[in-house]
C-alpha cells in the first residue's frame, strides 16, 4: 500500500516544495509550519538585533517533542529519519534561520549517534558499547529536555576534515581529561552539553585523525569555560563563541561515539554534512515568500501600494522562482538518496545540492533586495535580515562553498588513489 499522500492537504508549500510525503512527514511539517510562523517569525528580530539566543524558541520546540525528533522511537523519541529531519529543518529556517542552525546541531547529536551510527560496521563489542552509551544521551533528552550543541571549528584545517582536531583527549582512570580550544560554537551559554570533536592524545606525539573522539562536556564541568564578543553580520542569534577546556574530566560513558567511529562515519555517511543546508533552503524560500507579498503590495503593515506590473519585476520573480525550484529539485532528490557509501554521481549531486543551496539561498536574498526596493531593507521587515543570514551558509565547514568546488572538481577528475606522474 502506498503510504504516500499528495501534499495539497497541508494548505501550505512546504519549504521543499510538493512531493509524495507520509503522514508522519506531513503532520510534522504542519507542526513545524504553525510554530514558525506563529511563534518564531514574530519573535526572529528580536534574537537578531540582541545578538542573544532564542530560548523561547526552544521552549517551544521542546514542549512540541522537536528537541527528541531524531532519537529513536524504542528510546522515547519521535524516530524521524534523515530526510524528514532535512524536510522539517527547512520549514524552520523559513521563519528563524538561528533557530533552525542551531537546532541542527542539537539535532545532529541524536542523528550521528542514531541513524549515522546504526549504518557504520562496528564490532559487536563496540556496538555494545554504543548502545549502552547512547542510552544516556538520548535519556537526557527525552526526560530532561536537555540541548547539545556541536562545537568542530579550531580555526584550523581539522574542521575541513584537512587535519586532525587540536583538542586532545587523554585516558584516564574512569575517563577522559580534555584540553583545547573551539571556535564558533553556536549555542555556547545555552547548551547542557557541548558534544566536542577531538583527537585521543596517546602520548607519542603524532595525532591523527583516525584517533577522533566525539565526546559530550556537560556545560557544569570544571574547567571549562566560554569567552569571546558575538556581534556577527549575521545568524545573530546563534551566539557562536568560543569555547575553553583546560583538563575538563568526563567519565566514559560520555563518549558520544566508540573509539574510531567518528572517522569511519565522516567518510562513509557524506550526507550528515549536508544537514547545515535546510536552514539555507528555508531562507531562500522566506525570501522568495515575502518578494512575492511585497510585489503584490500584501505585507501586513505596509503600506497596500502593488508593484507587481513592472515587467523588470516579473521577470526578477520568476528568476527567483527557477532558482528556487532548481534548489527544491536537487535538495529533495538528495536527501531521498542519502545513504551510507553512496555512488560516486550520488556524491556529486550531494555536492552540487549543497553548493546550489548555499549559494542559492544568498542569491535570491539579494534579488528580492534588488526587485522590491529600498523601502523592502528596512530594519522592521524580515528581508534584510534573511539576506544577512542568508550570507553565512557557504562559509559553514566542513563544506565551504570553496571546498565543495575543490572536491567536486578533484573527485570528477581523479578516481580514488589516481595521482599524476612527476
Ligand atoms: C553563524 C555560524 C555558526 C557556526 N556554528 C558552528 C558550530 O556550531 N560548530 C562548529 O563547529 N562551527 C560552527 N561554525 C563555524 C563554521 O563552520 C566555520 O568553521 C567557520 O565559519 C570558519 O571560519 P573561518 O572562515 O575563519 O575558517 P578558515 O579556517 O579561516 O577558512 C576560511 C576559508 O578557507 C577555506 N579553507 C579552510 N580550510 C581549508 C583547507 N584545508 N583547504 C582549502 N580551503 C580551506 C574554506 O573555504 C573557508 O571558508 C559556525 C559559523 C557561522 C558563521
Amino acid at each position: 500500500m502506498n503510504t504516500r499522500t499528495l501534499p495539497d492537504t497541508l494548505g501550505f508549500t512546504p519549504a521543499v516544495g510538493d512531493m509524495p510525503f507520509t503522514p508522519k512527514q506531513r503532520a510534522l511539517l504542519a507542526l513545524a509550519a504553525e510554530l514558525g510562523r506563529t511563534k518564531f517569525a514574530p519573535r526572529a528580530a528580536q534574537w537578531d538585533e540582541t545578538a542573544s539566543f532564542p530560548f523561547a524558541n526552544y521552549d517551544d520546540l521542546r514542549d512540541a517533542g522537536l528537541l527528541k525528533l531524531c532519537v529513536p522511537e524504542s528510546h522515547g523519541g519521535l524516530g524521524a529519519d534523515y530526510a524528514t529531519y532535512m524536510m522539517v529543518a527547512a520549514e524552520i529556517g523559513r521563519h528563524c534561520g538561528a533557530t533552525a542552525l542551531t537546532w541542527n546541531m542539537h539535532i545532529c547529536s541524536t542523528m550521528w549517534t542514531g541513524v549515522l551510527a546504526d549504518g557504520i560496521a562496528m564490532t559487536d563489542a563496540q556496538r555494545a558499547e554504543h548502545v549502552k552509551r547512547r542510552e544516556l544521551h538520548f535519556g537526557r533528552i527525552v526526560n530532561d529536555g536537555a540541548i547539545y550543541a556541536q562545537p568542530f571549528s579550531e580555526g584550523s584545517a581539522a574542521a575541513a576534515g584537512r587535519a586532525p582536531f587540536g583538542t586532545t583527549a587523554k585516558k584516564v582512570e574512569g575517563g577522559w581529561l580534555i584540553n583545547g580550544r573551539k571556535i564558533f560554537a553556536s549555542l555556547s551559554g545555552a547548551a547542557n552539553y557541548y558534544g566536542v570533536l577531538c583527537t585521543e592524545d596517546k602520548g607519542d606525539e603524532h595525532p591523527d585523525a583516525r584517533d577522533t573522539l566525539y565526546i559530550s562536556v556537560p556545560a557544569t564541568a570544571a574547567g571549562f569555560s566560554i569567552s569571546g564578543d558575538w556581534n556577527p553580520l549575521g545568524m545573530r542569534g546563534t551566539v557562536s563563541r568560543n569555547l575553553h577546556f583546560k583538563d575538563v574530566f568526563v567519565s566514559d560513558d560520555e563518549q558520544l561515539m566508540p573509539r574510531g567511529i567518528y572517522f569511519k562515519g565522516a567518510q562513509t555517511w557524506p550526507a550528515m554534512f549536508f544537514t547545515l543546508a535546510p536552514t539555507y533552503l528555508g531562507l531562500a524560500n522566506a525570501a522568495y515568500d515575502f518578494t512575492v507579498q511585497y510585489l503584490r503590495g500584501e505585507v501586513p503593515g505596509e503600506p497596500p501600494v502593488k508593484r507587481r506590473m513592472y515587467p523588470t519585476k516579473q521577470i526578477a520573480v520568476a528568476q527567483m522562482r527557477i532558482q528556487l525550484e532548481s534548489m527544491r529539485s536537487l535538495f529533495t532528490r538528495a536527501i531521498l538518496e542519502a545513504k551510507p557509501n553512496p555512488t560516486k554521481d550520488e556524491k556529486m549531486r550531494l555536492y552540487a545540492a549543497h553548493y546550489s543551496v548555499m549559494e542559492g539561498a544568498n542569491d535570491i536574498a539579494r534579488l528580492a533586495i534588488r526587485t522590491c526596493g529600498g523601502q523592502s531593507m528596512m530594519k522592521h521587515l524580515p528581508l534584510e535580515r534573511i539576506y544577512r543570514d542568508s550570507r553565512c551558509g557557504s562559509l559553514m565547514l566542513p563544506w565551504t562553498a570553496e571546498l565543495v568546488l575543490d572536491r567536486m572538481g578533484r573527485e570528477t577528475l581523479y578516481e580514488p588513489g589516481e595521482k599524476d606522474e612527476a
